[in-house]
């Protein structure tokens, strides 16, 4: 690659409405948490420059519309990711037993081919108050599944968009996943 030429990913956030997707970006980007609820229409892009073992990257974060009514929109912005977050809301129990139906439509989406994820249970500020939370084991069962179907490490992370807690490595951990994935892949090209 040419001195000061930036590589490009693509990472998209997928998961049900209202699971913190987009507070997940805002927060990540510094551009400070909200507490009122506004539905992403369609999808929102942002972009990131960052340094990762010396070499320079842009992210972009696509934070999609988790409502199924935008499904046809969807469909376009799963083509060419590179990584995606995948997010429940462990005070939702739905969202986490959702995720599945993320992968298969991410799958379905990409020409079934696996891209590097990382799980996030967000909304951990919520653990102690909400009423029958995911439990973090749970969580890292679920992640360790997803790792041996995939073939390579699914982290899971616990994130609060709210109060930061995680939110840097969570993005940290996606774009290491996508770097190593691409270095396999062009090796054994
Ligand atoms: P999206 O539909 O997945 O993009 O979800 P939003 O980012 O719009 O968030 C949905 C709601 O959850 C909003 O009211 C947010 O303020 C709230 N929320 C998001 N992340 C967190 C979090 O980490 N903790 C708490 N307590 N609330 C959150
Ligand atoms: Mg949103």
């Amino acid at each position: 690659m040419a001195a000061g030429q930036r590589k490009i990913f693509k990472i998209t956030l997928l998961g049900d409405g209202a699971v913190g997707k987009t507070s997940l970006r805002k927060t990540y980007l510094g551009e400070g948490f909200k507490d009122g609820y506004s539905m992403t229409i369609g999808a929102d892009f942002a972009v990131k420059r960052l340094r990762i073992d010396d070499q320079d990257f842009v992210a972009q974060i696509w934070d999609l519309a988790g409502q199924q009514r935008f499904s046809a929109v969807r469909e376009v912005y799963y083509r060419g990711t590179s990584g995606c977050l995948l997010v429940f809301d462990i005070s939702r129990r739905s969202s986490f037993e959702n995720i599945p139906s993320w992968i298969a439509e991410l799958l379905k989406n990409n020409s079934n081919r696996v891209v590097p994820i990382v799980l996030i249970g967000n909304k951990s500020d919520l653990r102690a108050t909400a009423k029958d939370p995911i439990m973090r084991e749970q969580s890292e069962e679920y992640a360790r599944s997803l790792s041996q179907w995939s073939g390579f490490s699914v982290p899971y992370i616990e994130t609060s968009a709210k109060t930061g807690e995680n939110v840097d490595e969570a993005f940290k951990t996606l774009l290491k996943n996508i770097v190593l994935f691409y270095e396999k892949l062009y090796a054994q090209q």
